[in-house]
């Protein structure tokens, strides 16, 4: 039986670390703005039962792990939670993405793939194998679902509960950015989250995600993946002296589950 430990464990702690450090450095480095507060790591096992599920919840052609790495034994999932200022711009300026979200989208897909390299690096030095993958655009550009959804991962990796805008809400929110990577080293699993984070999904009430998209995606009861898609467009198309920046975002900023797990709205909030 697959041994489930808490995320404060030595490993979690250890590879938390080892992110945070590296950051510092190339943040200075690569003279990057400082855009993230600190990151949060979770761990699956390659053999969770739940990754073949990813097959038909994400798409059938979602890669398992030892497709990525033969051997592998762990998944390690980390994101990466944009300071408030960030979302807070995205919020307050209108129709298109603020140009600092774009922005940093591009640098923290880049901070990204150099944190996969050096926890690649880390795991060598410990006598593990590790493969990484890239933190965007592996997806199919016509079903517009990815082969390797670090969003998924994310969830069997215990980092958090999806909200009713299709996120990842993480203990700091789902204002932010994932990456992943698969190793041979075998790593005790994160614990999953035993309750829906959503307010909504857990009954509360909420759908403040759905007033903030203004275009045509995110519903009620449904969510148009093509319109949410041409938006992103639009604004990569705003950007275009930027490299690509298929990002859009409103619906993550400046919402109840935007920089942590939203609070459950207590009666007395309503008197
Ligand atoms: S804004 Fe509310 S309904 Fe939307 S994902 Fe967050 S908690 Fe759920
Ligand atoms: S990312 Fe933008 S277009 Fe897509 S659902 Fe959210 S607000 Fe709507």
């Amino acid at each position: 039986m697959q041994e489930i430990k808490d995320a404060s464990d030595e490993p979690i702690t250890w590879l938390r670390n080892l992110i945070k450090e590296f950051i510092v450095d190339w943040r200075q480095s690569q003279g990057a703005n400082d855009y993230w507060r600190p990151c949060l790591v979770g761990v699956a096992s390659a053999k969770d039962p739940m990754l073949e599920k990813l097959k038909r919840v994400v798409d059938p052609k979602h890669a398992m792990p030892n497709e990525i790495l033969e051997g592998a034994k762990s998944i390690i999932v980390f994101f990466l939670p944009f300071k408030r200022w960030l979302a807070e711009q995205n919020d307050r300026c209108g129709v298109p993405a603020a140009q600092s979200w774009a922005e940093s989208y591009i640098t923290t897909n880049l901070l990204i793939g150099a944190i996969n390299e050096h926890l690649q690096a880390c795991l060598k030095d410990k006598g593990h194998e590790a493969a990484v993958t890239p933190a965007t655009h592996n997806f199919d550009e016509v079903k517009l679902v990815s082969r390797w959804s670090h969003k998924h991962l994310a969830y069997v990796a215990g980092l958090g509960t999806f909200g009713h805008n299709h996120l990842l809400i993480t203990s700091s929110g789902c204002c932010g950015r994932l990456g992943s990577l698969v190793t041979s080293m075998p790593l005790p699993a994160t614990a999953r989250p035993d309750i829906e984070w959503c307010l909504q999904k857990a009954g509360h009430g909420c759908l403040a995600c759905v007033s903030k998209c203004k275009y045509g995606a995110l519903h009620k009861t449904r969510f148009n993946r093509q319109a949410c898609y041409r938006q992103c467009l639009k604004n990569d198309a705003h950007y275009s002296h930027l490299q690509l920046v298929d990002v859009c975002g409103k619906c993550a900023c400046e919402v109840p589950c935007s920089y942590q797990i939203p609070k459950v709205p207590q009666a007395s909030d309503r008197t």
